[in-house]
């Protein structure tokens, strides 16, 4: 049985995007409530009758949920832009290698939006 499973972890930052023009709203310095729903996905371990402990995927995740809550984006090591899209695959890549079957990280930046990244 294949199942998909999904944490919600939250993490509140600022961030300027620079490259915007000026009159943007965006270009000033500003914050979010960010919100990361992180999915994996895999067959389920019919003697556990789990695809995987959710702890195991929180202590995968959260040293890095802690990186970037209460920082300034734009000062994230790897993130070359403070974008919900950079910032899901400056996660991907360092949770897959912890967690091989991460299927999925969305951001959401306001309740009325959000990026999907499944890796390239
Ligand atoms: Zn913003």
């Amino acid at each position: 049985m294949i199942v998909t499973l999904t944490q919600q972890f939250n993490f509140d930052a600022s961030h300027r995007l620079d490259h915007l023009p000026s009159h943007h709203p965006c270009h000033n310095l500003h914050g979010h409530g960010y919100v990361v729903f992180v999915e994996v996905t895999g067959e389920v371990d019919p003697k556990t009758g789990f695809l995987i402990d959710y702890r195991e995927i929180y202590d995968a995740v959260k040293p890095l949920i802690d990186q970037l809550d209460h920082h300034h984006l734009n000062d994230i090591e790897g993130l070359p832009i403070a974008s919900t899209e950079y910032i899901a695959r400056w996660l991907w890549e360092r949770i897959k290698p912890k967690l091989p079957i991460l299927s999925k990280i969305t951001i959401s930046e306001t309740p009325l939006t959000r990026c999907e990244y499944r890796g390239e």
